[in-house]
């Protein structure tokens, strides 16, 4: 059985390759890491867990369809599997089903742990984390994934910046992985979090700190990495259901 926190959409995805296109969500329970600043901790906290629903592959599904069958014209649309951390799971027979569907079904994850369906994917982004987050990423298991989703339609790495140490973490990533084909992206750090999944989020602030991030970027003459705000926290404010 799956843990799952929610499924909900379809919403506009605010981060990624795919940021702006509709998605709609499949959030697991649980996570084998505790960010400091982490924003969906009513999926990541044993204490919450019992607001998850522990579900089959075909439950999910079924979730998912009720959904995706009210879009007009019947389009199919990005799944995208977040979390918490959803490579824990065993995902793989729902991604069949959806894919079967005719939905393409994208991975949100840190990359701690590579799942043997990985390949799978239509989509893969990997958010290693920095040191701001009290994590400690591991660039093999980045590797690993990159090499595990090489088929896929696009894969990515995604690094929140929330001050110089975390330029520098990057700066690290970009060495190793900017000619690998994954395109790369960094997003200023949302501090606003929340166990219960509300955020009251400064806009103004989170849009400083995007400015702050654009004219690092530029400065280290990173000319292929994409700087992006979290659109769904500008546009909605972000947490549970958004
Ligand atoms: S890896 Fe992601 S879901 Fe897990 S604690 Fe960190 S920010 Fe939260």
């Amino acid at each position: 059985l799956i843990p799952i926190s929610e499924v909900f959409g379809p919403v506009i995805q605010g981060e990624g390759p795919a940021a702006g296109l509709s998605t709609i969500f499949v959030r697991t329970g649980g996570c084998d890491y505790r960010c400091v600043w982490c924003d969906t901790l009513y999926a990541v906290l044993p204490e919450n867990s019992e607001s998850w629903l522990r579900m089959t592959s075909e439950a999910v599904f079924d979730a998912v369809d009720a959904i995706a069958s009210k879009i007009p014209g019947g389009a199919k649309t990005w799944i995208t599997l977040s979390g918490g951390n959803p490579a824990m799971w065993p995902l793989d027979e729902l991604i069949v089903m959806l894919q079967t569907a005719g939905h393409r079904v994208t991975i949100e994850t840190q990359a701690s742990v590579v799942p043997d369906w990985a390949g799978l994917l239509d989509g893969v982004v990997l958010s290693p984390k920095p040191p701001s987050s009290g994590e400690v990423a591991n660039f093999d298991q980045v590797e690993k994934w990159l090499w595990a989703g090489r088929h896929a339609e696009y894969r990515a790495i995604k690094v929140v910046v929330a001050d110089d140490a975390d330029l520098e973490f990057f700066g690290k990533i970009h060495a190793r992985f900017a000619s690998s084909r994954a395109k790369l992206y960094v997003q200023p750090c949302n501090p606003y979090t929340s166990a219960e999944g509300e955020l009251d989020v400064d806009r103004l602030d989170l849009m400083a700190r995007y400015s702050w991030l654009c004219d690092a970027v530029i400065a280290q003459g990173w000319m292929d990495v994409h700087v992006m705000p979290q659109l769904h926290v500008l546009a909605s404010g972000g947490g549970r259901g958004k």
